[in-house]
């Protein structure tokens, strides 16, 4: 029997390129042996004429099929519902911008037939993005490095191929900060890389603005480290020897000279640190109080408005999809 490929694409405001998008898959999946394929684009709440596009898409190519959410709700959730879509004994994630290269496909899948579970795509180069964008990327990558006891391959996005036994794993982790990279190391199993260019995005703007891009960043460290807290506490301890040197000192001036009213100083400076280094402690722990709140409430990861080109008799069924998302029916009126 073929294996099926499912190609999972994010898009969020991706007019001007994804019906490129769509023929460059197209042709370079058909043109692969042994294999059936289905591509699952995840309109997140496009505000351009994107979801009018996709459902051409869709109506032209009954390999296509499209999940559409009610509003932005974030690129790593759109693949998080497009895995959930999926039903291949493999997906691909890829960008719908053309930056990740749709010619590595062939041998991500061939990487995958010789036995590896995760085939992730590793750039060599980037052209076309600032200077200011390569490097805190390796800042970021540096950090969780250290941070964290998962370990990230450096120069490595979300582009990749992973095979049905990580999709799993993946779908029954229930976390709503989700880290995907992070995630899908942190499962392990046989991962090999597979090195290509990244090329500029083929036309519109990038949707990872730079408050986004920190979001993001924390989103990796704080779901994949409790050092932050342990800094807490470390400058908790430094707060306290340098008080207790400080009181040391304030009761020898006390005693011992007659000049002790100039102790102000050291008072004011005492009061600042300690309050600062008070309020950072309950920053950092204020930030993961939240995400256990946000986690607790337990609510769907997605909303899906609309779905298309699942479930007619020439697709395969849905193994998973809508575990975590959430779907309300349509009205009766348009039947
Ligand atoms: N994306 C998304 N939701 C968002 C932001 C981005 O689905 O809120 C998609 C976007 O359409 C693209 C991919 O995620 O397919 C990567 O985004 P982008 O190219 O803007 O990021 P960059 O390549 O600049 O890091
Ligand atoms: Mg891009």
């Amino acid at each position: 029997m073929k294996m099926l490929i499912s190609v999972i694409v994010p898009c969020y405001n991706e007019a001007q390129v994804i019906v490129e998008t769509n023929r460059q898959l197209v042709a370079t999946l058909a043109g692969i042996e042994g294999i059936d394929f289905e591509i699952i684009y995840v309109d997140d709440g496009s505000r351009d004429e994107t979801p009018d596009l996709l459902r051409a898409i869709q109506t032209a190519d009954n390999r296509t099929r499209v999940v559409r959410f009610s509003r932005n709700f974030g690129h790593q959730l759109a693949v998080s519902a497009g895995l959930e879509h999926a039903g291949g004994d493999a997906a691909i994630i890829i960008d719908a911008d053309l930056q990740d290269p749709p010619e590595i496909i062939p041998e991500m899948i061939a990487r995958w037939r010789d036995g590896y579970h995760v085939v992730y795509g590793m750039r060599t180069d980037r052209a076309g993005e600032t200077a200011f964008k390569l490097w805190t990327a390796k800042l970021f990558y540096r950090l969780i490095n250290r941070l964290s006891k998962v370990k990230l391959p450096l120069d490595v996005g979300d582009f990749r191929l992973i095979d049905r036994r990580v999709i799993d794993v993946l779908l029954s982790m229930p976390e709503r900060d989700r880290f995907l990279r992070g995630m899908v190391s942190w499962i392990g199993f046989r991962q090999v890389a597979v090195m290509y260019r990244r090329v500029e995005r083929r036309a519109g703007e990038s949707k990872y603005p730079l408050w986004k891009m920190l979001q993001f960043a924390a989103d990796g460290v704080i779901s994949f480290s409790l050092t932050p807290l342990r800094v807490a506490l470390w400058v908790g301890f430094l707060s306290i020897a340098l008080a207790f040197a400080g009181i040391v000192y304030a009761l020898v001036i006390r005693l011992y000279t007659n000049d002790w009213v100039r102790g102000w100083t050291s008072i004011f400076t005492a009061v600042l640190f300690i309050g600062g280094a008070q309020l950072v402690t309950l920053g950092i722990i204020g930030e993961y109080i939240g995400r256990i709140y946000a986690e607790v409430k337990r609510r769907p990861l997605y909303v899906v408005e609309e779905r298309l080109g699942f479930g007619n008799a020439a697709t395969t069924p849905l193994r998973t999809a809508g575990t975590s998302g959430f779907e309300t029916a349509e009205p009766g009126l348009h039947h």
